[in-house]
């Protein structure tokens, strides 16, 4: 693991500094650990594509993660996940295709930059995230394991026919490609926002909910907090 201090300005990776790196959580730890393979993962993927890429989310304290309706077993809980883009739109979607176009419809991997990645992340698949402005990267799971794919990304990546089918695990399915590309399927905002609070969702990694998710959440919150300070207040009597 490496240690990244929340002011810290020393240099990770070869393109990467504790600042880029640092938490966006408003509680953060001063100093927390990063995983050393998602990082290696990361500096590989800004190596081979020669382009800067922007790290927009790394560790998440429970609270923001549940403020942002992502998953309770979210990676990014655990220091393992980095969500980036590259910095210009144009280079991102462009690096998007490249990697969709590494997954052929067989079910295999194809391309160098796929089975880097692998070795990367030691050895092991690991979590690959597709979203519409955005890549989830994290490693997850043990040595020998497939990797581990979702899309969210909402069709808009439909031109390299890949399947955008939600939760689909990738690479050792041989529907993987199969058919006509399929609207992403998102789970209900309320769904997703119990999911947060309570558990589940092993792939909604990333919440990102809409703002009427994020009233119910808070509503949700309030509420509880509330009906805890009631219960407290009655039994103290
Ligand atoms: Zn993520």
């Amino acid at each position: 693991m490496a240690t990244i201090n929340q002011n810290g300005t020393a240099q990770i990776r070869d393109n990467f500094t504790e600042q880029e790196l640092k938490s966006g959580s408003w509680d953060a730890p001063e100093s927390w650990e990063l995983s050393d393979a998602t990082l290696d993962a990361l500096e590989y993927l800004r190596q081979w594509s020669g382009e800067p890429i922007v790290v927009t989310s790394t560790l998440r304290t429970p609270l923001h993660n549940a403020s942002v309706g992502a998953s309770s077993s979210s990676q990014h809980l655990t220091g393992n996940a980095i969500d980036f883009k590259w910095a210009d739109p144009q280079v991102h979607d462009e690096m998007v295709g490249k990697l969709r176009q590494g997954i052929v419809c067989s079910g295999e991997v194809d391309g160098i930059v796929w089975s880097t990645l692998y070795e990367r992340l030691g050895g092991k698949g690991g979590g690959f995230g597709w979203y519409e402005t955005f890549l989830h990267i994290d490693d997850r799971g043990e040595e020998g394991d497939d990797t581990i794919m979702w899309d969210l990304s909402n069709n808009k990546y439909d031109q390299f026919n890949m399947d955008t089918q939600f939760n689909r695990e990738a690479l050792t399915d041989v529907d993987y490609c199969g058919g006509a590309p399929q609207e992403g399927k998102k789970k209900p905002g309320l769904l997703r926002v119990l999911e947060s609070i309570f558990g589940g969702g092993k792939y909604s990694e990333d919440g990102a909910l809409s703002f009427v998710d994020r009233l119910i959440t808070y509503l949700m919150v309030l509420f509880l907090g509330i009906t805890a300070t009631i219960i407290y207040k009655k039994t103290k009597k």
